[in-house]
């Protein structure tokens, strides 16, 4: 596999990042995640904006242009020959010289990562098929998962706890309303209207959200951006998450409980299709 690092196209086995860089030490880093379809960028420029967004509110220099990070994103996708998969950014504070938790000054320069993975056959995944079970657990997150930062130990062990209940995700609690999903966004539907958390320092504002709920309200559908509790969600009719890398995946089981008739619901299907040929369609 290609990799890039730092202006350079190498060999995985060749790509090196200092013992001393401040991702590596402090998680003082950012990252994207952005599917590939057909070979091509899904939603680029929502993941661009965001990734300025968690630069500037971590106060972090910007590694590259736009229009490069875009020519790094095709070069990789062309020299890996993805047709299916998702390109992975990440930006570090770099490497001072010394380890010390104040930032380096203006002259460390960051650090750009970029490298792709293959997920053949992505936008046809088993799971849509099943939907999948998702646990309850509190969420012991720091307060800004608006920033979109690599501390993903918590949502790492979110993953174990859920695998060792042979579940397949787990949803956040904090406060006795549903935060989101380790890695993704999180939504109900009662009647009509699908439910989804309110936008803030408390989640990860979605690319693939915002770009769902644009297509809820194009067919019409009813949408309420508002905390909802676990409670509500165990007597939803239906439930699912977005994500980059899941698109639209229906939630037919929390904490051991069936949703309804205990398979995909209509809402989540008839949204994971507009939102997969919508992708394709606008890919770039
Ligand atoms: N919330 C969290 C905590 C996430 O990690 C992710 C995926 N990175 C999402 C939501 C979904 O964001 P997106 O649709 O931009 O992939």
């Amino acid at each position: 596999r290609i990799v890039y690092v730092n202006g350079d196209y190498l060999p995985e086995s060749e790509a090196k990042v200092s013992v001393f860089d401040r991702g590596f030490l402090m998680a003082d880093a950012v990252y994207e995640v952005t599917s590939v379809l057909g070979g091509k960028l899904v939603d680029f420029d929502g993941h661009t904006t965001r990734l300025r967004r968690s630069l500037s509110e971590l106060d972090m220099p910007s590694p590259a242009t736009d229009e490069d990070l875009l020519a790094i994103h095709r070069e990789l996708v062309a020299r890996n020959g993805i047709e299916d998969g998702m390109v992975y950014l990440q930006v570090t504070r770099g490497a001072p010289s010394e380890r010390d938790f104040a930032y380096p000054d203006a002259s460390v320069p960051p650090t750009l990562v970029l490298f792709t993975q293959a997920k053949p056959g992505l936008a046809d995944s088993p799971l849509a098929r099943t939907g999948m079970a998702v646990i309850s657990i509190p969420d012991q997150r720091w307060a800004r998962r608006d920033i979109k930062t690599v501390q993903l130990l918590y949502p790492s062990m979110g993953k174990m706890m859920a695998k060792a209940q042979g579940a397949d995700d787990a949803w956040m609690i904090e406060d006795g309303v549903v935060t989101e999903g380790t890695s993704n966004n999180a939504y109900i539907v009662k009647g009509d209207t699908i439910v989804t958390r309110d936008l803030g320092p408390h989640i990860l504002a979605g690319i693939t959200r915002a770009a769902v709920l644009r297509f809820a309200a194009e067919s019409q559908m009813k949408v309420e951006e508002r905390p909802f509790t676990l409670d509500e969600a165990l007597a939803a009719d239906e439930a699912f998450i977005t994500s980059a890398t899941t698109f639209v995946m229906p939630v037919v089981r929390i904490d051991g409980r069936d949703l309804g008739a205990g398979r995909p619901g209509p809402v989540a299907i008839r949204l994971r299709e507009i939102y997969i040929e919508e992708s394709r369609r606008a890919a770039i």
